[in-house]
């Protein structure tokens, strides 16, 4: 064991990359370890169309990494016509995500952050000793290698370091079960400006509604969705596609996850033939690549000392150490077949937040119970299931991710447990590097 790192990151979605780049710039050495051979989790990986919106007004909320992140995507990507002047206009709106482009600014960030990067490297056990993670294992091509450091964050989207560590956890619903997955795809050639007129002739937006509503009426849409299609154009000539979902998947279970990837990909031509018949400018369109792994909205919630729940998000609820604020509606996609049911539609469209409103997000729904050394950050953060309908989208895991690579990097500094960390000291930190506080 050569190394011992101040901080170890593992995974490296949203959270873990805004994670590793916040605890490497607070000064800690800090070592980030991904299972795929690129960065960007599920967003990347799993062709995601969009970043959800990064405020409710002109003014976003999640400012920082996440801010950072979205203008240097920006800069690289060439959107078309479309957006310019669309009232859904993405700037700190809905914005398609470029993923090849993604990756590359992924690379660079997390790279001159100072951080160091290992790639096709899986985490697979922990050493914990009294309440502390002293090293992990993880897995690579060449074998099982041991990393030791002081603090520990899990950004794995299905909490693998924290549930070796012995953490709480809980998943799902009552019955255990999850939201539904999706295989996203990309498709191409798509006429673009054909689409824009027929947008500014119907009003028609990113979701399909239009085209999904005119479909059911004739009999047409997909069996089984009862959502409607989320679609972007991240450059001209292709778009991308979050649409048709996979029910009663377990995350964590090999077996039922190849269930999900072939289910997924077998409904992808009845999906395509719906686009082509009823979404102007997809007539000539094919199907260019899926995934490549499909996306799991829900996995394991790892309880910390405080548990955000959907009364909180009701009430606008603020807190002593909010370490970021944030508005997204409570987004929960159908457990059961046919089951996209009034509550869910209720809860998206009608408790939605005003203008300029917000919830904050405690500190200690990132520090786990009963472990010393160890954060979270991202879609695993310590919530009810239905608060996860809102955290869960990437602007939010960018928030909590440089919230929990910050603190690590204090606590390393004052040589101390997690908990130790002054919430009013960390706030202030977020605030001078450019989080809305
Ligand atoms: C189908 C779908 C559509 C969505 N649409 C949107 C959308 O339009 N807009 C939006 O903002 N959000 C959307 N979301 C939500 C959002 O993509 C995720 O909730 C978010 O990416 C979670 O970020 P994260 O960093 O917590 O985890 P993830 O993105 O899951 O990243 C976790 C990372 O950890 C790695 N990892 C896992 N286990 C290990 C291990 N043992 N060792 C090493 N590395 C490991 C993974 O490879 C991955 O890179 C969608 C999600 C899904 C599934």
């Amino acid at each position: 064991m050569a190394v011992i790192y101040d901080v170890i990151v593992a995974g490296g979605g949203p959270a873990g990359v805004a994670a590793a780049m916040a605890a490497a710039r607070s000064g800690a050495k800090t070592l980030l370890i991904e299972a795929n051979g690129s960065l960007g989790g599920t967003v990347t990986n799993g062709s995601l169309p969009a970043f959800c919106p990064f405020g409710n007004t002109d003014e976003p909320l999640i400012r920082g990494i996440g801010l950072e992140l979205l203008e240097a995507l920006r800069a690289e990507t060439k959107l078309p016509a479309y957006y310019a002047d669309s009232p859904e206009k993405p700037l700190y709106n809905w914005f398609p995500v470029d993923g090849e482009a993604l990756k590359r600014i992924l690379d660079e960030k997390v790279l001159s952050s100072g951080c160091e990067l290992l790639l096709h490297a899986h985490l697979v056990d922990c050493e914990t000793e009294e309440g502390v993670i002293r090293s992990v294992t993880v897995h690579t091509p060449g074998g099982m290698e041991t990393f030791a450091a002081k603090v520990f964050i899990d950004c794995t989207g299905d909490g693998v370091l924290s549930a070796e560590a012995g953490c709480e956890i809980q998943m799902g619903n009552e019955e255990g079960l999850v939201q539904s997955g999706t295989l996203c795809f990309k498709i191409a050639p798509f006429d673009t400006e054909r689409f824009i007129r027929y947008a500014e002739e119907t009003g028609e937006g990113g979701n399909l509604l239009h085209a999904c509503t005119r479909a059911m009426a004739d009999g047409a849409f997909p069996a089984g969705e009862t959502k409607v299609a989320g679609i972007s154009f991240p450059y001209p000539g292709a778009a991308v596609l979050n649409f048709g979902h996979i029910y009663g998947i377990d995350p964590l279970n090999a077996a039922s996850l190849t269930r999900a990837e072939v289910e997924g990909r077998k409904m992808l031509p009845e999906l395509l033939r719906f686009l082509q018949n009823y979404v102007p400018g997809a007539e000539k369109a094919v199907i260019v690549s899926s995934g490549p792994a499909v996306g799991t909205r829900e996995s394991r919630r790892v309880m910390g000392d405080y548990v955000l729940t959907k009364e909180d998000f009701f009430r606008r609820a603020d807190f002593d150490d909010a370490i970021a604020y944030y508005c997204y509606p409570i987004d929960i996609h159908a457990l059961r077949p046919g089951e996209q049911t009034k509550e869910w539609n209720e809860l998206y469209y009608n408790r939605r937040y005003q203008p300029g409103e917000a919830y904050g997000i405690p500190y200690r729904c990132l520090t786990p119970k009963g472990i010393k050394n160890l954060l979270t950050a991202g879609k695993i953060i310590s919530c009810d299931p239905i608060m996860l309908g809102s955290v869960r989208v990437v602007p939010c895991c960018f928030a909590t991710g440089q919230a929990s690579g910050t603190a690590a990097a204090m606590a390393v500094r004052s040589d101390s447990s997690v908990r130790s960390v002054d919430p009013k000291v960390l706030r202030d930190s977020l605030k001078r590097a450019g989080c809305f506080l």
